[in-house]
């Protein structure tokens, strides 16, 4: 059945569709806490019903009655991937849940088997204005801006499960719009960039990989008269040197949001660059070693979903970002919490004896080197394999055309490993491989060490 036709779910949608993308605009910081404070009440309630919860919670004697709001937040033990697996499928909604007519949002990681988690249409709903209050903030109307979407619609993605469903028919005629033109991404780039150029997209929206590969076909002469306004990229680490590249290509600026499988709309870019918390959605807890850290100092990023029923999340520990919260707040206008940058997942870091944490953001500089030394993007792929906690190998896929313009290899893997070496110690071995072509399901880090057994003491960013 269509949700629209119940009376109730289609008040509640109109409701939320005119009062929540303004509303971090719209409410002091005081007024927000009130709004979390009276959702999380709401949301404990709900989650004494699903047993993985009930079964935590009765353990650590906490009765829903004692968490009155945030400031409570701390009482509530952590949830983690491996709590919901075990309780996967039936102990991570109440037993009266419908699980038939719910969505399920898959989530990958690099362990284990994936995990589905229980949405319900209210949970979707929430996550699309999240998603329209992102692009008003870009002045973009989702009615009549021009806009082509490059989404991933393989089954197990984000989109698929959130957008295109069964479930989800009454969210289609937002993609049926004449203006917003979707593309699987899986197309035949040349192919794929020609269409959209003749589309002529004002926005144009992503993932960061695939905004890349349209930005090198535009650097070799193709999408010649694709120029949009604005591009706006998701669902995957963005990082800086990467970003320069793709907005000098565009000639444009590029918005990021934080968007997860699990919970939707985490955060978005502003106009400053800040990323904003949909703090009426998502409330944050950035930690190490389970306690707060102070601002502008990176941590674990811990969330507690606010909205929507199926599977709650509640200082759930499973999305495994390290982010840095900002420490000097952005003056835009926009009141909840705001988040520097994001510097990886943890299992794409690099482990050290001395308990530090290497971060994707911090690789991502020194392979940056490639470029700021030879000029040219010339560095196809790259993977790290660590072999043991003091012995890392990095492996580097060239560009053949490109391998030798600027500066060699050779060297380029000299000043790399010098820098790395300053970092990391000199007793880590470091050493760099080139390879002629990765297989395309390489991973980024391949790592050899027991992971579980690392007590993180910091992060390097
Ligand atoms: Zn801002």
């Amino acid at each position: 059945m269509n949700p629209l036709l119940d009376p109730i779910f289609l008040y509640k949608t109109l409701k939320s569709y005119f009062s929540d993308p303004d509303r971090l605009r719209r409410m002091t910081n005081q007024e927000l806490k009130k709004y979390q404070d009276k959702s999380l009440r709401k949301l404990v309630k709900y989650a004494y019903t699903v047993p993985v919860y009930k079964d935590k919670y009765s353990k650590a004697n906490i009765k829903p009655d004692e968490i009155k709001g945030i400031d409570d937040l701390k009482k509530l033990p952590f949830i983690t991937k491996d709590d919901l697996r075990k309780y996967s499928p039936d102990g991570i909604v109440p037993p009266s849940f419908n699980k038939e007519n719910a969505l399920g949002a898959r989530t990958g990681g690099t362990t284990g088997k994936p995990l589905i988690l229980f949405l319900d249409s209210y949970s979707l709903i929430k996550s699309m204005m999240g998603l329209i209050r992102t692009m008003k903030e870009y002045g973009i109307d989702w009615r009549k801006t021009k806009m082509s979407l490059l989404l991933d619609l393989s089954e197990s993605s984000f989109e698929s499960s959130y957008f295109m469903s069964g479930v989800s028919s009454f969210i289609k005629p937002f993609f049926s719009q004449k203006n917003i033109q979707v593309f699987n991404q899986l197309e035949t780039p040349t192919e794929l960039i020609k269409k959209v150029e003749d589309f002529q997209p004002e926005l144009l929206a992503g993932y960061p990989s695939m905004i890349n590969i349209f930005a090198i076909l535009k650097d070799r002469g193709y999408g010649k008269k694709l120029n949009p306004r604005l591009i706006m990229t998701a669902g995957q680490f963005l990082e800086s040197n990467g970003r320069r590249f793709l907005e000098e290509t565009f000639e444009t600026k590029i918005y990021d949001s934080y968007i997860s499988t699990e919970t939707g709309p985490i955060a978005f870019e502003c106009k400053n660059g800040h990323y904003h918390v949909h703090s009426d959605l998502i409330y944050p807890e950035f930690l190490k070693n389970e306690e707060d850290i102070t601002p502008g100092e990176p941590g674990e990023f811990v969330i507690t979903k606010l909205h929507g029923f199926g599977t709650p999340l509640i200082r759930y520990t499973g999305l495994g970002d390290i982010v840095t919260e900002l420490d000097n707040g952005c003056n835009c206008g926009i009141t909840g919490s705001q988040i520097k940058s994001i510097h990886g997942r943890k299992y794409n870091s690099i482990l050290l004896p001395d308990g530090r944490m290497v971060t994707r953001s911090f690789m991502e500089k020194i392979f940056s080197e490639i470029f700021l030394k030879s000029k040219v993007n010339k560095q196809n792929r790259s993977q790290i394999i660590q072999h043991r906690l003091d012995k890392i190998e990095i492996k580097i896929e060239f560009d053949k055309k490109l391998r030798n313009v600027g500066c060699p290899p050779e060297e380029l893997f000299d000043i790399m490993t010098e820098k790395m070496q300053e970092k990391f110690g000199p007793d880590i071995e470091i050493f760099f491989t080139e390879v002629d072509k990765f297989d395309d399901m390489a991973l980024y880090l391949v790592s050899k060490v027991d992971r579980s057994k690392f007590i993180e003491k910091s992060y390097v960013i």
